[in-house]
């Protein structure tokens, strides 16, 4: 079949892979180079919103745990650390499925992937390509207008706009990277008003964060910037001589639930909030079943 992808984020590459390796011919069209998507903002850690428990989330999260745990993709490590948490919940069901978890009221401490996302994500567009997908850079103003047997919108914030879905909202988050003085722990802080999180990929940190719900830009603000390190260094203090390298804003696709059905040719798969790195494979494996029948 003829399929047209329509995003090359990590959720549009992660279905173009699987498409092709179920032989269909696929293009993937997007107005973005990887590197310039949110999916390369990401901090990068598999591990879902601990909040969203789902059979399907549970069961995404499963395979993105094994996909990357298993990988051979460079940027992708494992690595143990810390989920510090202030909500009073019972133990996330996904949380059962990691071997090496240790868990006490408000922290989870377990061995996952971390995965540097822009050098992942530019392997990840070359091993697309080397199974025969073509990418065409423009932007795709209807997908109606798309000349494909079968469309997939996996176009993260632009996918909801391409729908008319009105239920998704853009959640800006800002990082600041910073050299890596050899942590080889990543630590994510959750139990204060304001997230923050400590991700090492070896030669730089990817420092956060901000949840910033309705943002529409991505210009880096300073003041944000100095108050991430500062709370960053005071989370670990091995960080207090660490220079800063620079700084980027995102902004995540945020809906009540991920969209992932089909309608007539087209296949939606958007929506991933702060988890979209996580679930990609889980979900490229349901759009591939949607494009097969299943
Ligand atoms: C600060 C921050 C930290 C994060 N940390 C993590 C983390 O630790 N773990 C995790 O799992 N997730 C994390 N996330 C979330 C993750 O980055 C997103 O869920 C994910 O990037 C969504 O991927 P996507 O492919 O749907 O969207 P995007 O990466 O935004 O890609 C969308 C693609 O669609 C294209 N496009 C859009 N509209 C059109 C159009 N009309 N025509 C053609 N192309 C179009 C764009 O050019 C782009 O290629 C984080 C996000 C941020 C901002």
């Amino acid at each position: 079949m003829r399929i047209t992808v329509v995003g090359g984020g990590v959720v549009g590459l992660s279905c173009a892979h699987r498409l092709a390796e179920a032989g269909h011919d696929v293009t993937v069209v997007t107005a973005a180079k990887p590197g310039d998507t949110t999916s390369a903002v990401a901090g990068g850690v598999i591990f879902p919103p601990v909040s969203a428990n789902s059979d399907r989330i549970d069961r995404w999260t499963a395979t993105g745990l094994a996909e990357f745990r298993d990988s051979a993709a460079p940027g992708v490590r494992l690595l143990r650390g810390t989920f510090l948490t202030s909500r009073v919940a019972p133990l996330p069901s996904w949380a059962f499925s990691i071997p090496d978890l240790d868990h006490s009221p408000g922290r989870l401490t377990f061995t996952t992937a971390v995965v540097d996302t822009p050098v992942y994500l530019d392997w990840l567009a070359e091993r697309v390509a080397a199974l025969g997908v073509r990418t065409e850079y423009r932007v795709v103003s209807r997908l109606d207008d798309v000349d494909a047997d079968l469309v997939v919108n996996a176009a993260g914030l632009g996918g909801a706009r391409l729908a008319g879905d009105s239920t998704v909202i853009p959640v800006g988050g800002q990082v600041v990277h910073v050299a890596d003085p050899g942590l080889t722990e990543w630590i994510v802080d959750d139990s204060s008003p304001v997230l923050s999180h400590v991700i090492p990929h070896g030669r730089h940190v990817v420092c956060g964060g901000t949840q910033e719900p309705g943002r529409d830009d991505v210009v880096p603000d300073p003041g944000v910037a100095a108050d991430i390190v500062r709370r960053c260094r005071e989370l670990v203090p091995a960080l207090a001589d660490a220079s800063v390298l620079g700084t980027k804003v995102g902004l995540r696709p945020f809906r009540p639930e991920i969209r992932l059905d089909r309608d007539g040719r087209v296949i939606h798969c958007y929506g991933h909030g702060g988890a979209g790195i996580t679930l990609a494979w889980g979900c490229a494996d349901d759009v591939t079943d949607l494009a097969d029948g299943g």
